[in-house]
């Protein structure tokens, strides 16, 4: 595996290994990788010749009150687990690499930056769209693999690879859950016990969602309301949002036709949590 730690040397290794008219796949990270990670990198080994992934934690996707330097890193740990999934290239760049100096070039995706966890967390998609369109420009990937976990993010940098005309084809994986359901999250190593038995709460909250919507109940409101009644019988577990939107354009659902994601974002202790479900209504 070649480890790059420049925009030059990663651009140059990914011209040079797919001068032959080969296939790159691309996960971008920040680390402290765990098995939904890996389930992006194995889609784009299935997929691809060869596949790039980067690790970094982005410091303008966190606001100045959140977790960017408590944020888990561990670097050797990443480095051996992405060797054995057979990585072609590791692009781990330092943040002044990525941000130089008065850098003041922001890509936002203005219809839809502000919704689900761009509410409660301004200016994090303009982080998350300026990151990856970076990344794109120096890995040059014919192809890209984000996981469903983040739901927004996936309807955003859809939007962004549309709008700004990148030549790279999007792939999306299914959330990766621990046995008992709990989406696996970096943040979850935040949890204390009694925390990560509480963080249960949001997957069984959606799974609630599910089975009174598979009951035929179709209105959003009574759904969220389904929803948030399992999230309030866990006092510790501090809502932020718990919403029905269109999994594209993240805008509301009034009524329930094709696909819609349901989302919910909450605190457990100080750990933010996000899961999400989508459901099936008649096409
Ligand atoms: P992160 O390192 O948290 O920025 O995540 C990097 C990529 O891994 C993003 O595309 C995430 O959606 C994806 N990811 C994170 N957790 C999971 C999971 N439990 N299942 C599937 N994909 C995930």
């Amino acid at each position: 595996m070649n480890i790059l730690n420049t925009s030059e040397d990663m651009r140059s290794a990914s011209r040079l290994a797919r001068r032959s008219g080969k296939c790159l796949g691309f996960v971008p990270t920040m680390g402290a990788l765990h098995e939904g990670h890996l389930s992006l990198v194995r889609a784009a080994r299935a997929r691809c010749d060869l596949v790039a992934v980067s690790i970094f934690v982005n410091p303008a996707q966190f606001a100045p009150n959140e977790d960017f330097a408590s944020y888990p890193r561990d670097f050797d740990r990443d480095r051996e687990l992405l060797k054995k999934e057979g990585v072609d290239l590791l692009f781990a760049p330092s943040v002044p690499e990525i941000y130089p100096d008065a850098a003041a070039t922001w890509v936002t995706v203005e219809t839809l930056a502000n919704r689900l966890c761009g509410k409660s967390r301004p200016g994090h998609f303009r982080g998350v769209v300026t990151i990856v369109a970076k990344l794109f420009h120096i890995v040059e990937p014919d192809l890209a693999v984000f996981g469903q976990k983040d739901a927004a993010q996936v309807a955003i940098i859809r939007r962004m690879i549309r709008d700004l005309k990148f030549p790279v084809e999007l792939v999306v994986c299914p959330i990766v859950r621990e046995a008992d359901g709990l989406a696996m999250s970096s943040r979850n190593a935040y949890l204390t016990p009694q925390e990560r038995r509480q963080a249960l709460t949001l997957y069984r909250s959606l799974l609630e969602v599910q089975s009174v919507f598979a009951g035929g109940e179709r209105d959003p409101t009574k759904l969220i309301g389904a929803g948030k009644k399992i999230i309030s019988a866990e006092p510790q577990v501090r809502l932020d949002y718990y919403e029905i939107v269109d999994p594209e354009t993240l805008e509301f659902v009034t009524q329930i036709g094709g696909s819609a994601l349901v989302a919910v974002a909450a605190f457990v202790g100080t750990t933010r949590l996000i899961d999400n479900i989508l459901i099936q209504g008649n096409p």
